[in-house]
């Protein structure tokens, strides 16, 4: 299958060339042609597979064949629940869109609200926001939403384990009813079905994976160690190879900063990247780890969705996520678009029970080997009654879904995913905030 058989404008496929894409992936080769067709899509893919793209082509397509561009009111609409997220959708836009006359612009929180101003005034055709900053942009009333032809919820599912259903039911009751909808979600858990029901016009479902599963490119090895030798067991596999580009997961912002502070003290390049961190330091730290002026990246769960590294060669688990979904999350950094892959998890005594559950949903085979000198004292569990973490010991996550909705729906996460936002804010000042249609809430 070719890009050009799926009804592609010369301009993509001349940019597509220029990427070095050769052929579709089985998501955009499912996707394209009936969002070409103009039908509502409900989309069942992950990062790493390409749904950027699957969106994003027959997008341009529509917009630079149909209507006029570049006026006040934008007429698409994409929502991601992270800043990352939506700043790598507007380059992905940019580059696909390179030979054509399309303008884009992100508006997201954690930056002034000034420039995304000014951007929307003089006029844009597609916008890529997340939710929170763009209700901000709508209470000033300095968005119109009243133009939209195509409205894309990418990473649905994520968006709403984020407390965002309130924040999106509002944007969804702003944008015109006559539109093409489409919906990427990882999975197609109850709570999306009942937002599309809801929001789309008969669509069109499109899976590529099942649900919950990981490119069968990526190995998967867990090395048992006792916690208080992890952080030496980590310099240990890092100085096999330290020039390689690593990317590690902290469960808590406290344990990245603290862990980076070990790496550069033991003299690797490394930075963190979490909600906490401002912007400017995230875009920063994301940008040298690209570039490779660091080595060692280290983030948690929030902040790594949408990082889009070319072909990560390994990922850490310093610490298992509390949820066995995020794992998988996880590990979508590695073995992408067909390349190998290693999933490393250095596993503690106490997280036995989190392993357990990881290797329920792989039903994958997954290598557990002592390291030399690092053998833990207690061997891991994986029984049933396989200890785990207590949350808010280890884990600075406090329980609770964001936005008050704490019951766990059919094939729902059963916990809140964190207390602050894509945008480094708290739930609750946001919630405050859109009680008060005020601005938002300075950051600590
Ligand atoms: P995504 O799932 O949109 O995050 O994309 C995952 C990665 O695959 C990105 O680095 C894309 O640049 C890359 N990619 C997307 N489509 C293709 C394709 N058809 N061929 C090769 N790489 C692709």
């Amino acid at each position: 299958m070719s890009f050009e058989s799926l009804g592609l404008a010369p301009a993509l496929l001349r940019a597509l060339a220029d990427q070095g894409y050769t052929q579709p992936t089985p998501i955009q080769a499912a996707a394209i042609p009936l969002v070409l067709e103009g039908k509502d899509l409900l989309a069942a893919a992950q990062t790493g597979t390409g749904k950027t793209a699957a969106f994003s082509l027959p997008l341009l397509q529509h917009l630079s064949t149909s209507g006029k561009t570049m006026t006040r009111r934008p007429r698409a609409l994409v929502l991601t629940p992270t800043r990352e997220l939506a700043a790598q959708v507007n380059d992905n836009l940019r580059s696909y869109g390179k030979h054509m006359h399309v303008s884009t612009t992100t508006i997201f929180g954690g930056v002034g609200m000034g420039p995304q101003m000014q951007a929307l005034r003089r006029g844009v055709d597609v916008v890529i926001a997340t939710p929170g900053r763009l209700i901000d942009h709508m209470q000033q009333r300095s968005v119109d939403l009243s133009g939209i032809e195509v409205l894309i919820l990418d990473e649905a599912d994520r968006m709403l384990d984020m407390g965002f259903l309130p924040a999106l039911k509002r944007i969804l009751s702003a944008v015109p009813r006559q539109r093409q909808t489409l919906l990427f979600s990882a999975t197609f858990a109850a709570p999306i079905k009942a937002l599309a029901m809801q929001f789309m016009h008969e669509p069109r479902e499109v899976s590529v994976s099942p649900a919950n599963t990981v490119a069968t490119t990526v190995s998967h090895h867990v090395h048992p160690v006792d916690a208080s030798r992890k952080r030496d067991l980590l310099l240990h596999v890092l100085s096999q190879d330290s020039r390689r580009q690593t990317l590690v997961f902290s469960r808590t912002k406290h344990g990245a900063d603290k862990l980076v502070r070990f790496l550069e003290v033991s003299g690797l390049r490394a930075a963190a990247i979490h909600g906490n961190k401002s912007q400017n330091a995230r875009t920063r730290a994301l940008s040298d780890f690209k570039t490779g002026r660091i080595t060692v990246l280290v983030a948690t769960d929030i902040a790594a969705r949408g990082i889009d590294i070319d072909q990560l060669p390994i990922v850490i688990n310093f610490d298992l996520p509390m949820v066995a979904e995020d794992y998988v999350h996880r590990i979508g950094r590695t073995g992408r678009a067909g390349s190998e892959g290693l999933a490393l998890s250095l596993v503690s005594h106490d997280e036995s029970g989190l392993l357990r559950d990881i290797r329920k949903l792989l039903k994958q085979e997954i290598e557990i080997t002592d390291v030399p000198g690092y053998a833990p004292s207690q061997p891991l569990r994986l029984d049933p009654g396989a200890p785990r973490p207590v949350q808010g010991q280890r884990q600075a996550r406090p329980q609770g879904r964001p936005g008050g909705q704490n019951k766990s729906a059919p094939g729902h996460r059963p916990h809140g995913h964190a207390n602050s936002n894509a945008n480094g804010e708290h739930a609750a000042a946001n919630r405050q905030r859109s009680r008060r249609g005020g601005r938002p809430a300075a950051k600590a």
